[in-house]
């Protein structure tokens, strides 16, 4: 379960992409407000584009009746939830060894000395990419995309 001061992957309106944010402020055991790790902007929490399901969606906070019987399994939008995720996801994909020099693509799958086994989730230009550990979402330099 995540608590505050935290890390998470959540969606910034103002970086328009899925960052690991800061969970500023929790209701129950929802997230309610994060600050970007990137921006520092605290703003309310949405659950990252990326892995948005509708069926994950929390549910309506109308308590009508009591009548929903939710099973209790909650979205868990830890970095190490959604590491799990992306891991399960591109498990078929070569393991190569991290280096400064090595050339990747979106979904390359990464072994890194210190932070373990990683995900490539995005190409920055020109030569870093924004890698998916289990600890934390981490911008690395690259040899830049493979072609
Ligand atoms: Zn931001």
């Amino acid at each position: 379960m995540v608590r505050v001061a935290e890390q998470v992957l959540a969606y910034c309106s103002q970086c328009k992409m899925d960052l690991s944010a800061t969970v500023v402020a929790m209701r129950g055991d929802q997230v309610v407000r994060v600050q970007c790790r990137t921006c520092r902007g605290e703003r309310a929490f949405k659950a990252p584009k990326g892995i948005t399901d509708p069926k994950q969606a929390p549910p309506p906070r109308t308590t009508t009746r009591g009548a929903r019987t939710e099973t209790g399994e909650r979205p868990d939008h830890s970095v190490a939830a959604e590491w799990r995720k992306v891991l399960l996801a591109h498990k078929d994909r070569p393991l190569n060894a991290y280096s400064a020099k090595a050339q990747m693509a979106v979904g390359d799958r990464i072994a890194h000395p210190t932070f373990g086994e990683g995900v490539v989730m995005k190409q920055i230009h020109p030569n870093k990419a924004e890698i998916i550990f289990e600890s934390d979402l981490k911008v690395l330099i690259t040899g830049g995309p493979r072609v």
